[in-house]
């Protein structure tokens, strides 16, 4: 079993000058790669699969005014020769555009580590190939094997590690389902949650509550000439302030989920159609927001890890318009959150009555 551990990581003077170095020596192979296969579609009609490109690259390393190749670790640049590839067969596969060459203003630097990679969990810091030891802010530990670790350096020009870190498989009890112990979830614009039982969680609304200055900072951006220095600046002023906001969701999201893995044995929700619904403008502001995706992954990944059970259901399935007694209410509008049953008379809240219908339907597939 694999998972990740992301750390901050806060490398010196000498070390960043080192993995700016790697960034744009990944970014070099990748256009020099990029490069070749273009002539070669000219000239043959095909791309070269990246074992030759490989084989080139090696080639490269040797010709005197290349010797800066040599800063990176050799399977970090294969790799780009490899995501290069990658981005001609979804091409050719059309799920993107044609591969477009790497530019030095992209602020997303990577750059991979596949192996020797230690971490000094009393000492706060880790190492990785070339760079040796880099101070770090661990905030849990772990007893796995680390396989690979990924630096990255974000538009805000923080640095991350995150490792992939290989546990021995765990034999967890897979705990039967018991009604008494499992919950419905309805996830939704309102409130963020609304449970069988009656508990909710207000929707924490963090781009919302930043909206207005997020704003701002755009218009910022937008006045100041494309490729100037205050361009720049203005550009990191707001990734600063997106990557605040992703903590804080991510934060929240935490909190949330392992709070319900450790409350619940049995989970059950509604299988969002995601893409679909957030390429609907009218909610894609809210629900990009929202992040019920990041949600639902870290939900089943906290339930099944205590041996919990994760159950979907389809979408549809359930509805907040039908009441218990089986009657079920049509022409409902958005807006109405409450509605009366014609047939038994019950008041129905339909975010209740959703999370206690996909909780009733969990149960009656199991
Ligand atoms: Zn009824």
């Amino acid at each position: 079993m694999f998972r990740g551990y992301k750390y901050r990581i806060y490398p010196n003077c000498a070390q960043a000058a080192v993995l700016n170095q790697m960034f744009g020596n990944a970014r070099f192979v990748f256009n020099w790669a990029l490069m070749m296969n273009l002539n070669n579609l000219q000239t043959e009609q095909r791309t070269l699969s990246p074992f030759l490109i490989m084989k080139e690259l090696t080639r490269l390393k040797e010709i005197p005014g290349y010797e800066w190749l040599n800063v990176s670790v050799i399977q970090s640049l294969q790799q780009s020769i490899v995501n290069q590839s990658n981005a001609f067969k979804r091409f050719q596969k059309n799920k993107s555009g044609f591969p477009k060459f790497k530019s030095w203003h992209n602020p997303r630097c990577r750059v991979g580590f596949p192996q020797n990679t230690r971490i000094d969990f009393n000492g706060n810091k880790i190492s990785v190939l070339k760079l040796g030891w880099i101070k770090a802010r661990i905030s849990r530990g772990f007893n796995g094997k680390i396989k690979s670790s990924v630096i990255e350096k974000t538009p805000a020009g923080k640095y991350f590690i995150s490792l992939t870190v290989e546990f021995p498989n765990p034999i967890v009890k897979q705990k039967a389902i018991n009604p008494s112990t499992s919950v419905g979830i309805d996830t939704g614009m309102k409130t963020f949650a609304t449970f069988s039982d009656g508990r909710i969680i207000e929707n924490p609304r963090h781009i919302h509550a930043h909206r207005k200055r997020l704003s701002i900072l755009h218009r910022r951006v937008n006045s100041k000439i494309i490729g100037s220095a205050n361009r720049i600046k203005a550009i990191r002023v707001l990734a600063v302030l997106h990557s605040t906001i992703a903590n804080r969701r991510t934060d929240f999201l935490h909190k949330v989920t392992t709070d319900l893995a450790r409350n619940y044995e049995t989970v059950v929700c509604e299988d969002l159609d995601l893409p679909a619904i957030i390429q609907k403008s009218y909610f894609s502001r809210g629900f990009s927001d929202l992040g019920l995706g990041q949600f639902y992954v870290l939900l089943k990944y906290k339930v099944e890890q205590r041996g919990g059970n994760f159950i979907k259901i389809g979408r549809f399935k359930p509805s907040s318009k039908m009441c218990y007694c089986g009657h079920i209410e049509h022409g409902l509008k958005l807006s109405e959150r409450k509605w009366t049953c014609k047939q038994c008379g019950s008041v129905n809240e339909r975010d209740l009555l959703a999370a206690k219908n996909i909780l009733k339907y969990g149960m009656s597939i199991y």
